[in-house]
């Protein structure tokens, strides 16, 4: 059995077990408030806190784990990184009180205080600039520190800004990006059995993330057009052409596009004079 750490609760935790869903992964609790359960028939899941999970991975309680590339880093375990899941993304970033002088991180006056849930980075990354900080951990809510005097600076996470500019601070710096990947502990990555199960995990996952970016596109076109069509749909290798029953000048082209195609492409093929065009999501996509 292989066993993948979850998170339990919070902003990473419903995207990850629709991902193992989608993949074909779908968490099977056996009880109400489990912290187990079964993902399929040979791997299990166990749920706990986004922060904990590299320190479980590390410690080989489990196998492999999903958490932000933000945690992985302060948490500074030994942990191999196997899959970019590409949800929860957000930036880990210097912010200063919006009246403030400083208008980038290395103009941060020697000896700030600075509140953060990120110690470890935050330390580490104001030593890199060769500006010393002091560094005031707090849990959560660093936005609130420096209206109650207790830093001057803060470095949080941020997505959209809004919680930023609420408070009245403005950002001058990024420290990382951050999200959310899939990491599994390096012995069980060098053992050939639990590799193999490694690969298969990300291999699903994977699947999931590229038919993401893709759709997948039929049209019927006329045949005496298909060179150009073609060219319009070239598909993983090649478009599938397919006989439509009496079709006659018609025939049918179906191929995978990537979705930020899709509007172009659509006004392609009616340029050519296809008809009946439809297009559809793709669960999963091996190629
Ligand atoms: P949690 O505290 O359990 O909600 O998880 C926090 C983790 O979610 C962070 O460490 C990030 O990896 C990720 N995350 C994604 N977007 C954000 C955001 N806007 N603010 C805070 N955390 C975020």
């Amino acid at each position: 059995m292989l066993t993948i750490a979850l998170p339990n609760k919070g902003r990473l935790s419903e995207k990850s077990l629709e991902l193992f869903e989608r993949a074909g992964l779908k968490a099977e609790f056996t009880s109400q408030r489990a912290l187990v359960a079964a993902l399929g028939p040979d791997f299990e899941a166990i749920f706990v806190r986004a922060a904990d999970i590299p320190e479980f991975v590390a410690d080989g309680a489990a196998q492999a784990g999903v958490t932000g590339a933000d945690l992985v880093a302060e948490s500074a375990r030994d942990v191999t990184e196997l899959l970019d899941l590409e949800f929860g993304r957000c930036r880990l970033v210097v912010a200063v009180p919006e009246g403030s002088d400083v208008g980038e991180p290395s103009q941060v006056p020697p000896g700030s205080r600075v509140a953060t849930s990120f110690p470890r980075l935050t330390s580490s990354w104001f030593e890199s600039l060769g500006v010393p900080v002091e560094i005031a951990p707090v849990s959560g809510s660093a936005e609130i520190a420096p209206h109650l005097g207790v830093a001057d600076v803060i470095v949080d996470l941020v997505s959209t800004g809004s919680t930023l500019r609420v408070n009245h601070l403005r950002e001058v710096g990024t420290v990382m990006t951050s999200t959310a990947r899939l990491i599994g502990n390096g012995a069980a990555a060098e053992d050939p059995v639990r590799r193999q199960q490694l690969d298969e995990v990300v291999a699903a996952l994977e699947s999931v993330l590229r038919a993401q970016r893709k759709r997948y596109l039929m049209a019927n076109v006329p045949r005496a057009r298909l060179d150009e069509v073609k060219a319009v749909i070239p598909g993983i290798s090649g478009p599938t052409i397919v006989e439509v029953a009496d079709g006659g000048a018609w025939v049918a082209a179906h191929a995978v596009v990537d979705e930020d195609r899709v509007f172009q492409t659509i006004a392609r093929l009616k340029a050519l004079g296809a008809e009946g065009i439809l297009v559809t999501r793709i669960e999963r996509l091996m190629p």
